[in-house]
């Protein structure tokens, strides 16, 4: 008996282990997400000054006032960015609730409602009852919950910055 719970515990250790790597990744893979999101193109439009793009301070006047198609361009990588701004915390929350990331415990700690709150592990196991494989979430401190609180993240300063400059972008080019 003794044994088989040691083994429990590494296995749920291993699983911890992998939870956090996938949770790290995912957390730099959302960064990464915004800042080639908002760099990328701006730098290949010469926004920086360095590459002779549509963007480049020199020509913008000119070529946005020249040819349709440029703005059209244009227009179509500032949509993209809108979209990037608007929905990267939507893919990043369902990718961290596919994988079991970002889920804490709501075992109940006290009267008041105060709940264990720290990180749990996702695993499945059979219901006894019914014989059907459910979810269970177990936390560092061995409570066993059939649900768990998820956090999503949600958009920051950066991502609301981005995209008004994205909508006001969009709107001055169709509007020019
Ligand atoms: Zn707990």
């Amino acid at each position: 008996m003794k044994r088989t719970e040691s083994f429990n515990h590494i296995g749920l250790e291993g699983e911890k282990r992998r939870q956090t790597f996938l949770g790290q990744r995912l957390n730099h893979f959302g960064l990464t997400l915004i800042v080639m999101g908002v760099c990328f193109p701006l730098y290949y439009l010469g926004l920086f000054g360095s590459v002779d793009g549509p963007l480049n301070p020199a020509h913008l006047g000119v070529l946005l006032a020249g040819k349709g198609i440029m703005k059209m361009h244009i227009l179509a990588v500032f949509t993209s960015l809108l979209i990037v701004a608007l929905i990267w915390n939507w893919v990043y929350n369902w990718v961290s609730l596919l994988t079991g990331s970002r889920l804490t415990c709501t075992k109940k700690t006290d009267n008041k409602g105060s709940v264990c709150g720290a990180s749990v592990s996702r695993r499945k196991v059979v219901h006894k009852k019914t014989n059907r494989t459910i979810p269970q979430y177990v936390c560092e401190y061995g409570h066993k919950q059939s649900e768990a609180h998820f956090h999503p993240v949600r958009k920051g300063t950066v991502s609301y910055s981005l995209m008004g400059l994205s909508f006001a972008f969009c709107v001055v080019i169709l509007l020019s």
